[in-house]
């Protein structure tokens, strides 16, 4: 694999055309002003609209960029899984296209990791921009998560970060479908550290998780990192035959001593109600383990690659030898084969 590289950049894109070329021009500018050899390893996660022309026609001009465009929406995490599949970079910097995390503050990442860190992530000391419900929800989830997955994961961080080659190739030897980068990250280990910024409003456009996938991501990030709510069966278990218990001791004293044994029918519905409604939440936390299990068992390809632009050059890693399978891996799978950059490029 190629080492000349210095930085690759991955941007995931979903429908993102109003921001994409503003997302180029910054990225540019920041990465030129290093003096590094960079690429801009930009996914089209299946975009409806302009995203991956945009991007294919400046691919013409600046061979720094190259283009993964995906024959439909895979969703973000896979997006930067290929990313980081197609990457050549020596570190590899993950980054959203729509200019909420700054890319102004690369240099600082790329600062640590000639330190000798080999994973910094951004930390978002404040959010602008969002609404209270998505903070709120946000500060909570990752509160327990950490409590779930005993504080591995850090709190508060996007997926804007930077991985050394070493962590992208570990990260790249994992199959599982259900990707929850952060935590795979923080899993792999080596040298992590932080640096701190403002995390900004989007540039333009509207956000691309609405409640719906966010939920999926949330439980993503719980139940393929951790099988402790399982044991909330076991715990309940426990905790309600012991109840049921001290329930039956009382229930025998009143029909040994008192007269009033029939009345209660209240109390049975209650106890009725709640104990279907536990059975059934663990049955779903079970559901949950279960889909998971069945998505893996499939085995089918993490994603499907149209076309691959920008790719072939001289000293570059082809986009097919990406795609050769490594051992027992199924990843993705490109359509087509892909020369340099194709004329039609993009608008087929
Ligand atoms: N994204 C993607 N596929 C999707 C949804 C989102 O590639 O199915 C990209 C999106 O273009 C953006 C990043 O993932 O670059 C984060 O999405 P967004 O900004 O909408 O999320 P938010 O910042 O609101 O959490
Ligand atoms: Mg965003």
């Amino acid at each position: 694999m190629d080492r000349d590289i210095v930085c690759s950049i991955v941007v995931p894109m979903y429908n993102e055309e109003e921001v994409i070329e503003e997302t180029y021009k910054r990225l540019k500018k920041v990465m030129d002003e290093t003096g590094e050899t960079y690429e801009l390893v930009f996914v089209n996660d299946g975009s409806r609209d302009r995203s991956a022309e945009i991007i294919a026609d400046l691919a013409r001009t600046d061979e720094n960029i190259r283009l993964v465009d995906f024959s439909r929406n895979f969703g973000h995490q896979i997006a930067v899984t290929a990313g980081l599949d197609y990457s050549a970079g020596q570190a590899i910097v993950i980054i959203d296209a729509d200019l909420q995390d700054p890319p102004e503050v690369i240099p600082r990442m790329l600062e640590k990791w000639r330190e000798g860190y080999e994973v910094v992530y951004g930390k978002r000391i404040k959010r602008h921009g969002e609404t209270v419900f998505k903070k709120v929800t946000a500060f909570f989830y990752y509160r327990i998560l950490a409590m779930l997955t005993n504080d591995k994961i850090p709190k508060d961080t996007g997926d804007f970060r930077l991985i050394d080659r070493k962590v992208c190739d570990a990260m790249t030897s994992f199959n599982e479908r259900n990707r929850f980068l952060r935590g795979m990250i923080s899993w792999v280990g080596f040298r992590q550290t932080a640096v701190e910024y403002v995390r900004d409003e989007r540039f333009a456009g509207e956000t691309k998780y609405p409640l719906k996938k966010m939920l999926r991501f949330a439980a993503d990030g719980i139940f393929s990192f951790t099988y402790k709510p399982l044991k909330l069966a076991t715990y309940l278990g426990f905790i309600l035959s012991i109840s049921g218990f001290i329930y039956l001791l009382y229930v025998l004293y009143q029909a040994l001593f008192t007269d009033n044994t029939v009345s209660g029918w209240a109390s049975t519905i209650g106890v009725n109600i709640i104990f279907n409604g536990i059975t059934l939440i663990i049955l779903g936390i079970i559901g949950e383990y279960v889909g998971r299990i069945y998505e893996e068992v499939k085995g089918r390809p993490l994603y499907i690659v149209r076309q691959a632009i920008g790719f072939d050059k001289e000293g570059q890693k082809s986009a097919k030898e990406v795609d050769k399978p490594k051992a027992n891996n199924h990843r993705g799978i490109l359509a087509e084969e892909t020369e340099e950059i194709k004329e039609d490029a993009g608008d087929e």
